[in-house]
């Protein structure tokens, strides 16, 4: 398949940040555990956290294979950080510019792209992966608003994102078409993470598990 030149030219400029900016310190911070925050804003500022975003809200408004050119170079440089970049991108910033009101477009698109905020989803549960309909995290509604209840497992960024896409249970009785997802801030007062997994590798990310008592309004 020929690439665009906007492909090539996204490819280019990831690859030239995986070797020069990742990939001679990768082994370094996967022993400790962690790369340092302005990594992933240096890449935001290369158009790599919200490559197929519309730039009217900070993305580079390219491709999915464009995306997926780049992902593959951060990939091949650290795999702990391709799975932060790929969180944030999809389906993080694309369910919500596919699904998102424009409030949170204008207030988590802009800032998920710009590298301010760090976003996460959160389907996994202790007692289920692959079969997502049988996730437990609840939501129903309370004052005006969701209440919104469940435990969540293996969340990459779990402990460290800014924004979580939470996926969860709203008509119990509609089965799989009864599941909704949320967006929210971690800083909001329901959210807390209970543990950072102990990895063997794969730890220029955090993978957490987290618990939710959150409030939303409507
Ligand atoms: C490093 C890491 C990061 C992760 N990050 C996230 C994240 O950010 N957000 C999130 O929500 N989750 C995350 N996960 C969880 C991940 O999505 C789940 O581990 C995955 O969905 C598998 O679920 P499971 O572990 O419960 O395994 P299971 O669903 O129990 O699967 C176990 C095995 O059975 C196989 N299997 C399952 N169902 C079937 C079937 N019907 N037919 C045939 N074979 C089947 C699977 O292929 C697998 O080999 C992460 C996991 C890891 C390890």
């Amino acid at each position: 398949m020929p690439l665009t030149d906007t492909q090539r030219h996204i490819r280019a400029a990831a690859r030239a940040f995986a070797e020069h900016e990742i990939a001679p310190f990768a082994q370094d911070w996967e022993q400790a555990g962690g790369a340092p925050r302005e990594v992933l804003q240096r890449m935001a500022g290369i158009g790599l956290m919200g490559v197929c975003i519309d730039p009217a809200y900070g993305g580079t408004g390219a491709d999915f294979v464009a995306y997926v050119l780049a992902i593959e170079e951060v990939a091949a440089a650290d795999g702990g950080l391709f799975n932060l970049m790929a969180a944030n991108n999809s389906p993080v910033a694309a369910a919500l510019q596919q699904h998102g009101s424009d409030w949170q477009k204008q207030h988590y698109l802009t800032r998920l792209c710009s590298g301010e905020y760090l976003g996460c989803i959160q389907l996994t549960e202790p007692h289920t992966g692959s079969d997502a309909a049988a996730i437990r995290t609840h939501a129903t509604r309370r004052d005006g608003g969701w209440l919104l209840n469940g435990h969540k497992a293996f969340i990459t960024a779990g402990a460290t994102a800014e924004l979580a896409m939470i996926v969860a249970v709203t008509d119990p009785a509609a089965g799989k078409r009864g599941i909704t997802t949320f967006i929210t801030p971690t800083a909001n007062p329901g959210y807390k993470v209970l543990r950072k997994e102990r990895k063997l590798g794969h730890r220029t990310n955090d993978t957490a598990q987290a618990r939710h008592l959150d409030k939303f309004d409507e």
